[in-house]
């Protein structure tokens, strides 16, 4: 860049700091949360034209004072987010969801709007506000709670967890690998094969739908700490943390080390540059998956939320000054239930943020919580049954067969292991419609999103 043009970069980068232009917006949630989906939604509704009508509650385009968005200039030691691929399985025939991303990515925008402030409209024609959008999986913020524990208590941690109903089966083999270890032996050798049979384990728990605390994270999703001796890390037994044996105390240095190089720089690099933040919470597949799955979501979420406990003796304090102001929770894929159980899904996704909103501290944050659906896979509309209407929704299933049909209430309140007895839910997935870059991407909600996280910041 010669010097004209890097004074004009650094002019502009500086001014739009000073104007209080420029957002950094995390978007997480658990794998097949719909982080892919939010984030494609997200840009597509913001540069795909400015008359947007189907944003009704974005006032910026209500007001109509938006000029447009367009994807700014990537960093290029930054993984980008493949937005441009992801429109493209959309338009595939038949359309197709766009493959999740398991690492952290990131895209830039840059938005043009006219100021509502006087002062704003009378120094500059239009203002502008950068967005970079930083996708990266809520699994990440599961190993925060390993800050707070020690080896041998994670390995305790770990084994009560495996220990439930929906889990005791799948960790046998990994337990019985346990018990036939010498522990004496820290050869090279042994502990991969140990490493291997747990991450066997984990990537079994991945599959099977509920089990959705699994740590270390990067266990199964390495990227650049692929090989690395920290790596090789699994819980003993409890009973087996009690002899001093050479294993533990191996196993116990990698613990160390992971905390160290894993999760406290995640921390300090990228989250403590945040400015705001969207969670993504599938309570629709939970709520099929069962009581114990739907508990298990409610304690990763209470995990996830001590990342925003703000308090002065809290974890997160102790590693950075965090500065995140918003936080949105939203229930996704609100396009499986019929309109009039929107509510209920809102309602049952407090409830599952409840008590660890009610513990947390930090208060600084301002939070709201709403169903949503990114990308609308079905149509809703009325069909008569004994002359009454009845709601319905129409979509195609992921085998390609059209439906209509009532997916069922959501229940507004947790429910008990009783009602799952008595109840099993079944909302189906849904193939996303067949759809034509020239038009708007169909969605529920995606202008309350947009107005919640960016409306005052284009006033
Ligand atoms: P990620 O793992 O958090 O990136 O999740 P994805 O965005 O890849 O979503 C996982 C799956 O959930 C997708 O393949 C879709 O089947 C479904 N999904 C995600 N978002 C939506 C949505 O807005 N509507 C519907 N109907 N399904 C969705």
């Amino acid at each position: 860049m010669d010097l004209l043009k890097k004074l004009k970069h650094q002019g502009r980068e500086l001014s739009h700091r000073a104007l209080d232009s420029h957002v950094r917006l995390g978007v997480t949630g658990l794998s097949g949360a719909g982080k892919t989906a939010f984030i494609t939604s997200f840009v597509h509704q913001l540069t795909s034209g400015v008359k947007n009508t189907h944003l009704p509650f974005f006032d910026v385009m209500r007001e109509e004072r938006y000029l447009g968005g367009r994807l700014a200039k990537q960093i290029l030691q930054i993984p980008r987010f493949p937005y441009e691929q992801n429109l493209q399985y959309l338009q595939k025939s038949p359309p197709m969801w766009p493959p999740s991303t398991t690492s952290w990515g990131q895209l830039n925008l840059t938005l043009r709007y006219k100021s509502t402030s006087a002062l704003r409209s009378y120094v500059q024609r239009y203002s502008e506000l950068d967005v970079d959008i930083v996708d990266y999986p809520g699994e990440w913020l599961l190993d925060l709670p390993m800050l707070d524990m020690d080896y041998r208590a994670w390995c305790e941690f770990s084994w009560q967890l495996f220990e439930k109903k929906h889990r005791f089966e799948h960790a046998l083999d990994f337990k019985k690998s346990l018990e036939n270890a010498d522990l004496a032996d820290t050869s090279e050798l042994t502990i991969s094969e140990l490493t291997k049979a747990y991450k066997d384990l984990l990537a079994n728990y991945h599959l099977i739908a509920g089990a959705y605390l699994n740590q270390p994270s990067r266990l199964l999703v390495p990227g650049s700490f692929d090989g690395s001796p920290m790596l090789q890390l699994f819980p003993l037994l409890p009973s087996q943390c009690t002899q001093n044996s050479a294993l533990f105390t191996k196993l116990e240095q990698h613990y160390n080390s992971y905390c160290k190089h894993v999760i406290k720089p995640f921390y300090q690099e990228h989250f403590s540059k945040l400015d705001r933040q969207v969670i993504l919470v599938d309570c629709l597949s939970a709520l099929n998956a069962g009581f114990e799955a739907l508990t298990e979501l409610q304690q990763a979420l209470r995990l996830i939320l001590q990342s925003f406990h703000y308090g002065e003796s809290s974890l997160v304090a102790r590693l950075f000054k965090p500065k995140i102001s918003k936080v949105l929770f939203a229930a996704t894929k609100a396009c499986h239930v019929t309109p009039e159980q929107h509510k209920s899904l809102t309602l049952l996704l407090q409830q599952l943020l409840h008590q660890p909103l009610k513990q947390s501290q930090y208060q600084a944050a301002t939070t709201e919580a709403m169903s949503i659906s990114a990308i609308k896979a079905s149509k809703s509309g009325y069909v008569q049954v004994d002359n009454l209407p009845q709601p319905c929704i129409s979509g195609l299933t992921l085998d390609n067969k059209n439906m209509t049909y009532f997916p069922g209430d959501v229940p507004s309140v947790m429910p008990d292991e009783a009602l799952f007895a008595k109840h099993a839910f079944s909302f189906l997935a849904l193939s996303p419609q067949t759809w034509r870059d020239t038009s708007d991407l169909p969605h529920i909600r995606m202008d309350h999103a947009l107005q919640f996280l960016l409306g005052d910041k284009l006033r």
